[in-house]
């Protein structure tokens, strides 16, 4: 009998983990049905109860929790990891992010025999200097691919790849893979960067106050091409690499395969929530005064959003927690810098999705779970 395959989650409640936590166990996905394991520090919330799996509350950025509470584990064959931390300094962020995942790795792999694989999410702020300043350190010309050099700045997904490749020599065989992807749209309200959900939470607002859905964004992004990876096809892209030997000890970017423009999902995103769509509004002259952020637009809507909630029956959140307004601006007022999924296509993974439909899915979810109305 073939042994099981048997998932550590990190991260399940994010916009991949959940997904991953949905897919794994199905008996028609490659490798499936898996024994799962999901952590996240909340407790377990509703929206992810439905997924038959072993939850583990756990801080992984707390190496005796992690210890205590991972390296128990005898079983797992295969770690997924997506998480993050931030801090105010991509210095900081280095330190933290490469602990929580050094956390991880030796907790698990002394005691799993066996371990196989190690799928490690980072994304393509890779490729464009660090995540808090992308603009200011520069970044590679696009399309972005896989083999372009490091930029010569800190960058915490560099000190994770360190720390993967230096584990991974731990243990005799072995095997890592790297996933790179630009912008998710998944489901999440736990989210530290769910766009999707962020602009679903703007649109409602708008609505509630009879406001036009002005578009918070640049020139660049309303009228240029954009890209965003779906997160089941990254859960897809993930399971692909941990199962398939042609995707073992390599780094692949990850999107949809498609193309979109945000003067097009404008109308989608304000007929769904039934509010009059806003245009792209000229930058023009002293530009820093005359930028729409939505950091500025939503400061003082807490209570706003807190009577959307009561009025339409919603699951309980905060404002903060579900409308991550400093994501948007930077992703809507910077043009989208696309990747190249030739790497993937070449080692055999072609799935896609359709961004349209996409980016409607996960609308829609969002109202079916009551997160917005
Ligand atoms: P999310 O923010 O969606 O989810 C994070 C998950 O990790 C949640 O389940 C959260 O739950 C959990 N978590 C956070 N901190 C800890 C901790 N200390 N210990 C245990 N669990 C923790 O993650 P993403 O999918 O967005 O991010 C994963 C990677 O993907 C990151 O490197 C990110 O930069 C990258 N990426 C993300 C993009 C996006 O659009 N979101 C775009 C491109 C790349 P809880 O808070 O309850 O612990």
């Amino acid at each position: 009998k073939q042994q099981q395959c048997v998932a550590l989650i990190v991260g399940v409640t994010g916009l991949v983990g959940n997904s991953l936590a949905e897919m794994l166990p199905l008996s028609d996905t490659p490798g499936g049905p898996w024994k799962v394991y999901g952590v996240a520090r909340r407790p377990r919330p509703s929206w992810n109860e439905d997924h038959p799996i072993n939850y583990i509350s756990c801080d992984v950025s707390n190496t005796a929790e992690v210890e205590a509470k991972l390296s128990p584990l005898r079983d797992v064959t295969h770690i997924f990891y997506a998480t993050w931390t931030s801090r105010p300094s991509e210095e900081e962020n280095c330190e933290a992010n490469g602990r929580m995942l050094k956390n991880v790795l030796d907790a698990v792999i002394p005691n799993c025999p066996n371990l196989k694989h190690i799928c490690l999410q980072t994304g393509r702020f890779h490729y464009v200097a660090s995540v808090v300043d992308w603009k200011i350190n520069g970044s590679h010309d696009t399309p972005l691919t896989e083999d372009l050099p490091r930029l010569k700045t800190n960058n915490f997904y560099y000190t994770q790849e360190d720390v993967l490749l230096e584990e991974v020599k731990r243990k005799e065989g072995l095997t890592w893979s790297v996933h790179r992807p630009g912008t998710i749209f998944g489901f999440s309200p736990y989210s530290m960067m769910n766009l999707v959900g962020t602009l679903c939470v703007y649109a409602a607002i708008c609505k509630q106050e009879g406001a036009v859905l002005r578009f918070p964004g640049c020139k660049g992004a309303w009228d240029g091409y954009s890209d965003c990876a779906d997160a089941d096809l990254i859960a897809e892209h993930q399971i692909w690499a941990a199962l398939d030997p042609c995707a073992k000890n390599e780094a692949f970017n990850v999107s949809n395969g498609d193309l979109f423009k945000w003067k097009h999902f404008w109308r989608v995103l304000a007929d769904q929530f039934g509010v009059q769509c806003g245009e792209y509004e000229s930058e023009s002259e002293s530009e820093s005064e005359s930028q729409v952020k939505l950091q500025d637009l939503m400061k003082d809507k807490g209570p706003v959003w807190d009577q959307i909630v009561r009025e339409n029956g919603l699951a309980s959140t905060k404002l903060e927690d579900v409308g991550k307004w400093w994501f948007s601006d930077t992703i809507l007022w910077n043009e989208c810098r696309l990747d190249s999924m030739n790497k993937s296509k070449e080692h055999g993974f072609l799935a896609f999705r359709n961004s349209n439909n996409c980016f409607l899915s996960w609308i829609h979810k969002l109202k079916a779970y009551k997160i917005v109305p």
